[in-house]
Order: structure tokens, then sequence, then C-alpha cells
């Protein structure tokens, strides 16, 4: 069956299980579209531009581009950028600062180190004393991977990334420094305080099982910070934190970006089982439309007057076809994913009808049953949280960047960010959400979210990864027995990041209207992009692709990017050296894959130290 591939097997198949039972097989194909009757194009207001179409648009624009060539002034636009160029590359470096990148990378590559950091850097204190021991990382890892303590001390390396053409996306980098033990003590306790929990009640998707694993999950891995939940007046205290960061984006670069990450924001639980109700949502209409084999999510296609007889039928009650015939400008009796989708945004008005397979009971059930007024507050307080935090930064002129997390939080996390654009974005890109290209799903979030985007008229904006949680999401997938998240291996993320690029810039060639940062260290991924660029005329100036490194890495690939005239943006983290380690230390251990392949840039120094030495300037200071 066509949707259960990609759900875990014991659930997904007793739910199909269950809806068998509740129907008769033949009724059901009755009920939805048949793949034979393609539903009309609705290309106003942006409505589903098929497959067809963009390609026919990337055709024609490559055809353009192609016939562009032949004149001089077209030829001129296309940019290749060199990323063999070490002088170019580290120009905005002294040689010491070479020297300490040389040592730090060279460090990362030593297994032992990197898997004992922890301990090593513990001993470091005891015997060297606080005040040494944060000196020789200012030095070393610190001073290589982090901007600064605070905002103001960040300034200066702002100014010179800003100088030699690379902008900044700042990132508070503090992390709760407790033991796993105390996290999960504190969120246990927070939790019964908050009032009822309803972990454990009814019929739960493994997935968004909370459990013990819900400490762990807190635990951040790779470019961002660990956030623990405490109670609302530290998410209020959060939200202030990155509220000052905001503020310094905007005063200390223009298009500056911001980055944050909702689980600061509020109540972890809470982002996880608002997650699990959206994805059993999503599954439910999968399901309903699996007769259609084999089609991508968004052409799947729902008759509405079929709906209504087929939810009754399953038991539930209620003015089914009355949810979308409300709804203004519906499409002509069938609906979509996303008119599905939205109804989770009428909730306050449906709670009653947003219904799913409880396996268990062996009948549908609401959805929201589980949610008492405390949490529904909660989740409103972060909603306010966000809301103030993209006021704040379309006020300052800075991009909102929201940084994605473990798939458990990521589609509340998702949602949020997405409600966050549609307020945000109407005019000009504010809020970028950011896309996990090792997710097996990222296609069809991509996708969804641009199709969303195009219907309803704002600006797409995303920040494309292939993501840092691999090793702590197949744990756990293992432990709580259900299906890999991931894709099976590194060549299908790498497909999956160039197919999900590929569609976000088709939609950038078409209507200027969406954004994307190519947030990766990876050289290939770069160049695709340029090459991709070029073919469909998409000029750096334009400011529609961006490219995204973090601060102390691949300066080979943003500094030539920088100076080529592309849009090109370090992650910078920042905070005092103490509540920053932990940090460095998850984030060398989830890149050691990446730092063995450090091997190009450290080649990349030696050839320009020697450089320097040979022609006199070994004391070489940027001037900028
Ligand atoms: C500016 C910036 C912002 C970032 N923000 C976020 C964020 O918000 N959320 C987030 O999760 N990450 C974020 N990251 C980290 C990012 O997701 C990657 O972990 C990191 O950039 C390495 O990927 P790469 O494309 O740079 O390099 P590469 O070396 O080409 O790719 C390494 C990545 O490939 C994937 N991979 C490796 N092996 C396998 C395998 N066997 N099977 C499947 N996949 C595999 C993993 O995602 C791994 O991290 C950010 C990175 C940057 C540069």
């Amino acid at each position: 069956m066509f949707c259960l591939k990609t759900v875990p097997a014991h659930t997904w198949v007793n739910a199909e299980i269950l809806l068998k039972r509740l129907l008769s097989n033949r009724r059901l194909q009755s009920t939805v579209t048949s793949s034979s009757t393609p539903p009309p194009e609705k290309t106003d207001h942006g409505r589903n531009r098929s497959g067809a179409q963009r390609a026919s648009a990337r055709l024609q624009s490559l055809g353009k581009r192609g016939r562009d060539r032949t004149n001089s002034s077209s030829a001129a636009n296309e940019i290749s950028v060199d990323f063999e160029q070490s002088q170019e590359a580290y120009r905005s470096k002294d040689s010491l600062e070479l020297l300490r990148s040389l040592v730090v990378f060279k460090l990362c590559s030593y297994d032992f180190l990197v898997d004992k950091n922890e301990e090593i850097m513990d001993l470091g204190k005891k015997i060297l004393g606080q005040k040494v021991f944060d000196q020789l990382m200012k030095m070393t890892f610190y001073g290589q991977f982090v901007a600064g303590e605070d905002h103001i001390s960040i300034k200066p390396l702002i100014q010179k990334n800003q100088a030699f053409g690379v902008g900044s996306v700042l990132d508070y980098s503090v992390e709760e420094d407790i033991s796993q033990k105390e996290e999960h003590q504190k969120e246990s306790s927070s939790v019964s305080a908050g009032g009822k929990e309803s972990i454990g009640e009814g019929y739960r998707e493994k997935n968004y099982e909370a459990g013990k694993q819900l400490g762990d999950s807190q635990r951040e891995v790779t470019g961002t910070c660990t956030y623990f939940y405490a109670d609302e007046a530290k998410c209020d205290q959060h939200m202030e934190t990155f509220m000052k960061c905001i503020k310094a984006s905007g005063g200390s670069s223009m298009d500056g970006f911001s980055a944050i990450k909702m689980t600061a924001l509020g109540r972890p639980q809470l982002l996880l089982r608002f997650s699990e109700v959206l994805v059993k949502w999503q599954r439910f209409f999968t399901f309903l439309a699996s007769q259609q084999d084999g089609m991508e999510a968004l052409e799947q296609r729902l008759e509405l007057t079929q709906l209504q007889e087929l939810m009754i039928k399953l038991g539930a009650e209620g003015d089914f076809h009355g949810w979308f015939t409300r709804k203004k400008g519906e499409s002509a009796g069938r609906i979509d994913i996303l008119d599905w989708n939205s109804l989770i945004d009428d909730r306050v008005n449906t709670s009653d009808l947003l219904l799913a397979p409880n396996v268990k009971l062996d009948k549908l059930e609401p959805l929201l049953k589980n949610f008492t007024i405390e949490d529904e507050n909660q989740i409103k307080r972060t909603l306010e949280r966000l809301d103030a935090l993209a006021k704040c930064a379309l006020e300052n002129g800075v991009c909102l960047m929201v940084d994605a997390e473990q798939t458990y939080f990521q589609p509340a996390i998702s949602k949020l960010a997405l409600d966050s654009q549609r307020i945000y974005n109407r005019e000009k890109p504010v809020v970028f959400n950011t896309y996990q290209c090792y997710l097996k799903e990222a296609y069809k979030n991509v996708t969804m979210d641009v199709e969303l985007s195009r219907r309803e008229g704002w600006c797409f904006a995303a920040k494309l990864v292939r993501g840092a949680y691999m090793y702590q999401e197949r744990e756990r997938a293992k432990e709580v027995r259900y299906e890999d998240p991931i894709n099976p291996n590194y060549e299908s993320t790498s497909t999956m990041y160039h197919r999900c690029l590929h569609y976000v810039l088709d939609e950038i060639a078409l209507n200027r209207k969406a954004n994307v940062m190519v947030a990766s260290h990876n050289e290939d991924t770069i160049k695709y992009t340029l090459k991709s660029m070029n073919e469909l005329g998409l000029l750096p100036a334009e400011n529609k692709v961006f490219f995204g490194q973090l601060l102390g890495m691949c300066d080979q690939i943003s500094f030539p990017l920088g100076q080529a005239g592309f849009p090109v943006y370090k992650y910078v983290p920042y905070g005092p050296v103490s509540e920053v380690m932990p940090y460095l230390s998850r984030r060398a251990q989830e890149n050691r894959g990446f730092m063995k392949g450090a091997q190009k840039e450290r080649e990349l120094l030696w050839k320009e130290l020697k450089r320097r030495l040979v022609s006199g300037e070994l004391l070489y200071r940027p001037v900028y």
C-alpha cells in the first residue's frame, strides 16, 4: 500500500487493518477520485503548478539561456567561482588565524579526542584551572568556531567578514549546563506541574512517544544549542535573548540573519504531541487517498461528497462536507492535502471533527482530545513568542531563521514557522523555515510548503540542510522500534538535497518570490547550485539564492562566493566560553565525518601559509 511504505509498520499496518475493517474496500475505492480524471489545473493564484509546467518553465529558461549565451553580456552573467584559490579564500585572516585553523582541524581528525572530548575538557579544567583553560580554548576551538562572548564583542568579526563579502547569521549558543538525569527529573516535574499529562493515554505513534528519550532528545548536536524546558518564564527569557540577538544582527549589518530554536520557546513535550497530531492527520488523508497509488502527495484528491459518506461509514459524526464548503474559494468539490491540512488551522471550530484511527480502541477518535486548556495556553504562548520575534526581525530589517531540530519535534516546528511565514512573508522573506534533506519525507515537505505559499501568495523562504541529528535519530528509531526516518545512505541524502534544491530553484525562476539558503559545506552541492543558477538565469544580485556555512569552516567556499557577489553567510555562534563548550564538543562529534573530510581545507591553508612565508607576507594583516 502506497502511504504505508514510509510509516512505522506496526502502527500503520494496524491502522490499515482497522480501516479496512471499518470500510469495505470497494466502497473506499468509490470515494476517491480516479487518477485517470485529474482535476483541472489551477494556475490562478498559483494553485497547483504541474510538474509538466515546471519542466517547461525550466526548459524555456534553459532555451533562453542557450540563446543568451550567444551574446557576450549574458555570457558575462554566468559566474563561475574558483574554490581552489587559497589566497582569495584567506584574505580576511592573518597568519596566526591560519595556523590556528590548521591545528584545530588536525585535532578534530583524531577520533579519541573527539570521542572523549568532554572528559578531556574536564581534566583540562582541573589541571589548568578555569581561567587558563578558557584562555587555551579561546586560542583554539572557541577562537575557531565561536565569535565572542556577547553581541558587543562579536561586532569586529561581523564587520570584518562583511568587508570581505560574507554576512552573518547570529546564533546565540548558550546551553543549560545540566546533566541528562537532571533534565529528565526537571521535565518530569514540570510535566506534573503543568497539569494532566496525557502521554501514555490511548494510542500513540512510536515516533512521538516521550518516555525517557525526551530528556535525551533535547541534547543538542551540531550548529546549535541545547535548551531545556524549565517553565514558561524560562521560555520568555530565551525569547528576550533572541530579541537581543536580532537587534544586534540588525545593528551590525545590512540584510542580517538571526537563528532561533523553537524548543527554546516552548515546552518540547507539546511540540512532540502537536507533531504527532499533524502527522496522524496527514497520514489519514494519505490513507483515504491511497487508491491513487504512486502519486505524489500534492496530486492526491478526495471528492467532498464521497468524503462525507466515507466518514459517516467510518463511524464519525458531523458535517464533514461543511468542513470545506464553508471555506472561501474551495476547489470544485475536491480537496487536496493542503485543504485537508488547513483544517488544523481551524481547529478551534473543528476540534471535534479532527479524527484519526485509534488502533487500540478500534475506532476513530478526536485527535485533539488530549490537549488540556493549559496545553492550549502553552501552545498559544509559544506562538506569541515566535510572533514577537518575527515582528522584531521585520522591524530591524533582519531575517529570522528557524532552525530544524529532531524529527519528533519537527512537524510542529515547521508548522509554527510556516504560520509565521504566512503573516510576515507577504512582501518579502522575513521568516525562513529549515528543511533537512536526510529525511525521507523532505521532498514532500518542501513541495507542499512551496505549493501552499504559491496558493496563498506569500514568499516561500527556506534553508536547506542535510541534517544534523542522524546518529541520534537512528539510535532512537532502533531503540523505540519505528522506521528510521533518515535516508538509507549518504548518496540518497545528497540526491534528496539536490532534488529539493532543484524544485525550489525552479520555483524562484518561475516567480522570483521564493528564496533559499543553501546551507552546506559540500563543494559539489555549491557547484550544483551555481550551475543551476546559471542555467535558470538567476543572478547573485537578485538575492534569492543565499549560501550558508558555519563560522570557522569552509572559508575556501564562503569567501570566494562572497567576493564573486553571491549573498553568503556564516552561522556565527556566540556566548560565554564555559557555556558554549558543550555545544562545541557535540558539534565536533557530529561533524567528525566532515572534519575528516577537511583534508582539502588543510591543504589550502598550508598552501597559503607557505605562499606568505615565501613572499615575505607572514605578517600580513587584513585591511578593511
Ligand atoms: C549554515 C548552516 C546552518 C545549519 N542549520 C541546521 C539546522 O537548522 N538543522 C540541522 O539539522 N542542521 C543544520 N546544519 C547542519 C547540517 O544539517 C549538516 O549537518 C552539516 O552542514 C553537514 O552537511 P553538509 O551538506 O555541509 O556536508 P556533507 O559532508 O556533504 O554531508 C554530511 C551530512 O550528510 C548526511 N549523511 C551523512 N552520512 C549519511 C548516511 N549514511 N545516511 C544518510 N545521510 C547521511 C548527514 O546529514 C550529514 O550531516 C546547518 C549547517 C549549516 C552550514
